[in-house]
């Protein structure tokens, strides 16, 4: 039975992806103007830390996501890393997260010498349960001078990094009331979910800040590259500081007023990300064709295929199915990646990595059966599905 449902999702993935001997689970597609941007730096000589392609960047990112500002960076990670200490994470506090998702998440946290707070995920949208994450608070925490406090060693809770699992809707409403209950800062780590929705509302302007990624496996790439984005202004300004070397802006003199960081995005990777973002309607609608059908194909199958939730719009960036055990998704891991298709399976859980592993963690049922029965499906952009004029722009 298991041999004959395998064969049958070999043979959609090859009418999806035809004509490649290997298929990968996310390439990029660089179909608009790609060439004529990036050229276009390398003429200007303004390849680097300067240059109008940032600026224009970040103007687009922060009108295609609906929030008033956007820093562009050289990563997603530093933009988490940034936004974190923009936030007023500090040394010593805790930050409550998710364990399943890309180190990255963990890393910024710790990068901040804070410590990650493990608590456990919805089973329909991998991300961060708000039913955790109140009953931690609840049975942890009191408020105390507008802040939260743990009970047991009277060290601060300052922060809340839900995660957007697959580019699936997470329950950031109910995340977000819970942080404004509580005095904690709302930080979207949004590196996947470019384009989701709640609602008309983007993914990435549910918290006071939010980042994205733009690496080479997202939905939209600039090579390697990050943004974080906020509608308060301090905050926009602060983040901009930090991740400019603190610089304060003089024509000739070097002045720098804080150790800042040299997180810029240079103008040579901006000018592709211009590219892309101007692509992103088009790949969102192809990426969404993607997932509907397997969505179809998974309909009436023993596997579960992870959907949006109802009134929410997920980029699907990466497919994902869930297995009824581990068994079975080993099964489909080895079947599949044995004929040229690249499938994986979720990350290993945070809190079980040597660097986390003595970190608070509430109970995890769900994000430990996900870790265990999660297979991710090949989910790039089809060239070949694309609308004839190219890409849209
Ligand atoms: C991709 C990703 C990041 C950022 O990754 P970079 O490679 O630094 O751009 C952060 N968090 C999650 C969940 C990611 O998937």
């Amino acid at each position: 039975m298991m041999k004959t449902e395998i064969a049958r999702l070999v043979e959609l993935i090859r009418e999806l992806y035809p004509d490649r001997e290997r298929i990968a689970l996310h390439e990029p597609v660089f179909v608009g103007r790609e060439r004529e941007y990036v050229l276009a730096a390398i003429d200007s000589t303004f390849v680097s830390s300067v240059g109008a392609y940032v600026d224009r960047f970040e103007r687009m990112l922060a009108e295609r996501v609906g929030a008033a500002f956007a820093v562009a960076t050289v990563n997603g990670t530093s933009a988490l890393h940034a936004a974190l200490l923009v936030a007023g994470v500090q040394p010593g506090d805790r930050v409550l997260t998710q364990p399943l998702s890309f180190v990255a998440t963990c890393n910024a946290i710790h990068y901040c010498g804070a410590e990650p707070v493990f608590l456990d995920v919805d089973p329909d949208t991998a991300g961060l349960s708000p039913a955790a994450v109140a009953s931690y608070l609840k049975e942890h925490c009191v408020r105390r001078a507008g802040q939260c406090i743990l009970k047991s060693d009277g060290g601060r809770v300052s922060a809340c990094v839900p995660m957007h699992t697959f580019g699936l809707p997470g329950r950031v409403e109910e995340l977000a009331e819970l942080c404004s209950e509580w005095g904690l800062m709302l930080v979207e780590d949004a590196a996947e979910a470019l384009g989701s929705r709640i609602g008309d509302r983007q993914l990435g302007t549910f918290g006071r800040l939010g980042i994205f990624s733009f690496n080479g496996n997202k939905t939209v790439t600039c090579g390697g590259g990050g943004a974080i984005v906020t509608d308060d202004p301090e905050l926009a300004r602060r983040a901009k500081h930090l991740t400019t070397t603190a610089k304060v802006p003089h024509r000739y003199e070097f002045f720098h007023d804080e150790a800042g960081f040299n997180y810029r995005m240079p103008n040579i990777n901006a000018a592709l990300a211009c590219a892309q973002l101007e692509q992103l309607p088009v790949f969102l609608e192809n990426k969404r064709e993607t997932a509907r059908c397997y969505a179809a194909f998974f309909a009436d199958g023993p596997w579960t295929f992870l959907q949006e939730r109802s009134g929410t719009s997920s980029n699907y960036w990466l497919n994902a199915i869930r297995c009824r055990n581990r068994a079975e998704r080993d099964e489909v891991l080895q079947e599949t990646n044995d004929r040229q298709i690249m499938t994986r399976p979720a990350w290993r859980l945070l809190s079980e990595l040597p660097m986390y592993r003595h970190c608070f963690r509430s109970a995890l049922p769900n994000a430990e059966a996900l870790a265990e029965q999660l297979v991710n499906l090949p989910s790039g952009v089809r060239p070949e599905a694309l609308p004839k004029s190219g890409a849209g722009v």
